[in-house]
């Protein structure tokens, strides 16, 4: 019952959504719009999502009798978020279709197997190695080189469970300093400029892919998405062609991100995949307010089995990410000619938590 939705679900369905953070709010916002309803399962009681949706439960992930029941109450079933025990997951895909199928999360909650997933594709990467131990990380730097980037094979996320290797670095120090926790060694990439491809795949294996967005980091976080992103026509074409790809191997049903790094060669550029994203995903904010049809929409609309849709862009975008404390400038903000404001509702501000976001769409002429 695993691989995808038998029959497209009638508007009144219900969607099951594990995990409560914003994605899983715009996701039940999207559903709501679209007649179809949801229950959030989330362990955290303060989940920003269950204030939008129709039904919430409180357990953990492991509470396979909070797991019944929530399958028996929904239709169909998808995630927010790439670290969904893989127990949980079998559970629920014995009751219901769940969907992007959960195979796909023992792929992407291992950074080692998913980059190895990737350069068996053919498509690039980092140089990376195992550190599966203090003395594996000796043997995987002298074979990457320096600078590296070491990260933990599980679990990392906004630059969390990473540390650079340079020069003087102590490797002692720096695999202490990311818990002693099975790794990789990546070589550090000089990238001219990060973007990410958001695409999504129907039960039916029609693709659509948003435009390439350009990604600005700050302090491992991002910042700023733009749209489109300032590359060539041929690095757009082979961003959307590694994604694809990458849709497509998994027999992808939802929507993906991919994120990837664009580095000077030769006399043109090379795209380097940097990390699979199997859910919506913060660079694709933007085309709630950017596009005909948003992510979170295409998201909804895979999981119930409708045909996606085809979204048309208004004009360039830029997606701005409220930061911790930078969420008490929306009062700014709210007066900004164009500025489309989304507060996540998650109470007082954490240094480095995602507490909303601006867009700001600047049309074109039509050419
Ligand atoms: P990640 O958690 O893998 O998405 O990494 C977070 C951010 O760290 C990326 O968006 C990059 O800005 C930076 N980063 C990650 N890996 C590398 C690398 N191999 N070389 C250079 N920068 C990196």
């Amino acid at each position: 019952m695993n691989t995808r939705a038998v029959k497209a679900l009638a508007p009144g369905a219900t969607i099951g959504i594990l995990g409560g953070g914003q994605l899983g709010r715009m996701l039940a916002l999207a559903a709501a719009r679209l007649g179809l309803k949801c229950h959030i399962l989330c362990p955290d009681p303060q989940s920003s999502a269950f204030e939008v949706v129709r039904r919430a439960t409180v357990a953990a992930y492991t509470d396979n009798g909070a797991l019944d029941r929530f399958a028996r109450s929904v239709d169909a079933i998808t995630y927010e978020f790439e670290n969904v025990p893989a127990d949980a997951a079998r559970f629920l895909a014995a009751r219901k279709p769940v969907l992007p199928d959960p195979a796909v999360l023992a792929t992407t909650q291992d950074r080692l197997v998913e980059k190895t997933f990737i350069s068996d594709l053919g498509i690039a990467t980092a140089a990376f190695a195992s550190a599966a131990t203090r003395e594996e990380l000796d043997a995987a730097v002298a074979k990457i080189g320096r600078p590296a980037v070491l990260k933990t094979r599980r679990m990392g996320y906004d630059g969390k469970g990473q540390a650079t290797i340079g020069d003087g670095t102590d490797l002692t120090k720096v695999w202490r300093d990311i818990g002693g926790h099975p790794a990789i060694v990546e070589s550090f990439v000089p990238f001219e400029r990060e973007i990410s491809v958001v695409v999504a795949r129907g039960g039916d294996g029609a693709v659509a892919c948003f435009e390439v967005t350009e990604n600005e980091h700050r302090d491992h976080i991002l910042k700023v998405s733009r749209v489109p992103a300032a590359v060539s026509p041929v690095v757009a074409v082979e961003a959307r062609r590694i994604a694809e790809a990458i849709a497509a191997a998994f027999d992808y049903v939802g929507v993906l991100a991919v994120e990837m790094f664009v580095v000077p060669d030769g006399a043109g550029h090379a795209v380097l995949v940097n990390e699979v994203a199997p859910r919506v995903h913060n660079s694709g904010h933007w085309t709630i307010d950017g596009a005909s049809v948003s992510q979170f929409e295409q998201h909804i609309r895979a999981v119930a089995g409708w045909p996606l849709g085809k979204p048309v862009r208004y004009g360039r975008v830029e997606m701005i990410n409220l930061i911790g404390a930078e969420v008490e400038t929306y009062t700014q903000w709210l007066e900004v000619p164009g500025a489309a404001v989304h507060l996540y509702g998650k109470g007082a501000p954490r240094p480095r938590r995602k507490m909303g976001h601006v867009t700001r769409v600047f049309p074109e002429p039509a050419s």
